[in-house]
C-alpha cells in the first residue's frame, strides 16, 4: 500500500507544496515546530533514509540545500535544521526546521497550530 507521502505526492492527499522536481518534493509539516517547517521526501518509496541508493540520498541533499535556502532567506532565522526520525510514516523524509536556539528542535515541543490559510500563505512564499 502507498504510503501517505506517496498519495501526497500523487496528489491523491492535499498538501502545501513548497518545491517539486522530478525525484522529489517539498511540503510543509502539518505539525509544524516552526513556520516554514517543511518535509523533503524521494518521490521513490523507501521507508529507511539510509536504504537510499547513493545517488538519490546525494540529489536529496543537493534538493533540500535548495529548500533550505528558501526556508532561511523568508524566515530570517538563523540556521535551518535538518532533522531526520522516520517513526512515524515509513517513506523516508527530511524535516527542514528554521531554528534560532537549540530548543528550537525539540520534538517533545507543542506544535503550531496554524490555519490554512497561514499554511497556504508559507508555502506561496517559500515557492518563491
Ligand atoms: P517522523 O516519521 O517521525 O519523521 O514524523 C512524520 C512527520 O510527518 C510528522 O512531523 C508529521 O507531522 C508529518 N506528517 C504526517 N502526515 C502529514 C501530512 N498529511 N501532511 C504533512 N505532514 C504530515
Amino acid at each position: 500500500m502507498a504510503s501517505i507521502f506517496s498519495k501526497i505526492i500523487a496528489g491523491d492527499i492535499p498538501c502545501y507544496k513548497v518545491a517539486e522536481d522530478d525525484r522529489f518534493f517539498a511540503f510543509l509539516d502539518i505539525n509544524p515546530l516552526a513556520k516554514g517547517h517543511t518535509l523533503v521526501v524521494p518521490k521513490k518509496e523507501v521507508d529507511y533514509i539510509f536504504d537510499l541508493d547513493d545517488d538519490t540520498l546525494r540529489e536529496m541533499s543537493v534538493f533540500a540545500k535548495k529548500v533550505a535556502s528558501r526556508i532561511k532567506e523568508w524566515s530570517g532565522c538563523r540556521k535551518v535544521a535538518v532533522v531526520v526520525l522516520g517513526l512515524e510514516v515509513a517513506h523516508a523524509h527530511i524535516h527542514l526546521i528554521p531554528i534560532n536556539s537549540e530548543s528550537d528542535v525539540d520534538f517533545r515541543k507543542e506544535k503550531l497550530k496554524l490555519t490554512p490559510d497561514e499554511f497556504e500563505k508559507i508555502a506561496s512564499r517559500l515557492r518563491g
